[in-house]
């Protein structure tokens, strides 16, 4: 972690992190949340569906800064198809936000962006998971949209979607953007270190965002929290 970064990492020991976390630290300054909200998401605290959502590039699959144009370019990061096969097999719907102004570019078109996302549910389904709701920003940055991060459009559209309050629910993403759009519709921002997670750490990170290398991470941290509870 850098010096004077006021997130928190979480690691291999994120059990014991999330018990020393909700039981001594009032580390977080939103008035959102209570200092138990940290390391337990809301999902977990009340009658709310236990609802996950992740950005895509760089979280479930590598990134590029040439953009993922193909299904033959749409790699997953080691651990992440199992992680949300493990999350739906406790219960968990696992939704995804991703921007694809890839679109706009002209660099793909929608019937590949929609074959990668088949490909990446086939998947899912073969470790034994149901990937939920997929939502996508087509535009591009001067556009003008409601829906590319880091506004909340996405995220308000998986909220309709499952009829669900987003306040409290974790997103997971690897860019300043996601960050943003959590924080704007009172989301937990959840940063992962790959993709451009580690880019985006050395940014400086506003208070409050969790921070675990992978999604693998987040899913054992999340079905570790359950377990205890
Ligand atoms: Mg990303
Ligand atoms: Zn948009």
């Amino acid at each position: 972690m850098l010096g004077g970064a006021p997130s928190r990492r979480y690691g291999p020991q994120a059990r014991r992190s999330a018990r020393a976390s909700s039981r001594g630290r009032a580390s977080h300054n939103s008035p959102t949340f209570d200092r138990n909200t940290v390391s337990t998401p809301a999902a977990l605290q009340g009658p709310t569906m236990k609802l996950l959502i992740l950005d895509r590039d760089g979280v479930i699959n590598e990134d590029s800064d040439a953009y993922i144009k193909s299904v033959a370019e749409w790699i997953p990061i080691p651990g992440s198809i199992e992680a949300i096969a493990r999350l739906n097999q406790a219960g968990w719907t696992v939704a995804v936000a991703t921007n694809q102004s890839g679109l706009a570019r002209g660099y793909y078109d929608e019937a590949t962006l929609e074959a990668m996302h088949t490909h990446l549910r086939q998947l899912v389904a073969e470790q034994g998971g149901e990937l939920g709701l997929i939502v996508h920003c087509p535009h591009g940055p001067d556009e003008g949209c409601d829906c590319r991060k880091p506004l909340p459009g996405l995220l308000q559209q998986i909220a309709a979607h499952y009829r669900v309050e987003l306040a409290g629910l974790w997103f997971v993403g690897d860019s300043p953007g996601d960050i943003a759009a959590a924080r704007a519709v009172g989301c937990q921002p959840v940063l992962v270190l790959s993709g451009k997670g580690e880019r985006t750490q050395a940014t400086g990170l506003p208070q409050g965002v969790l921070v675990f290398d992978d999604l693998a991470a987040v899913a054992a941290h999340l079905l570790a929290v359950e377990a205890d509870r």
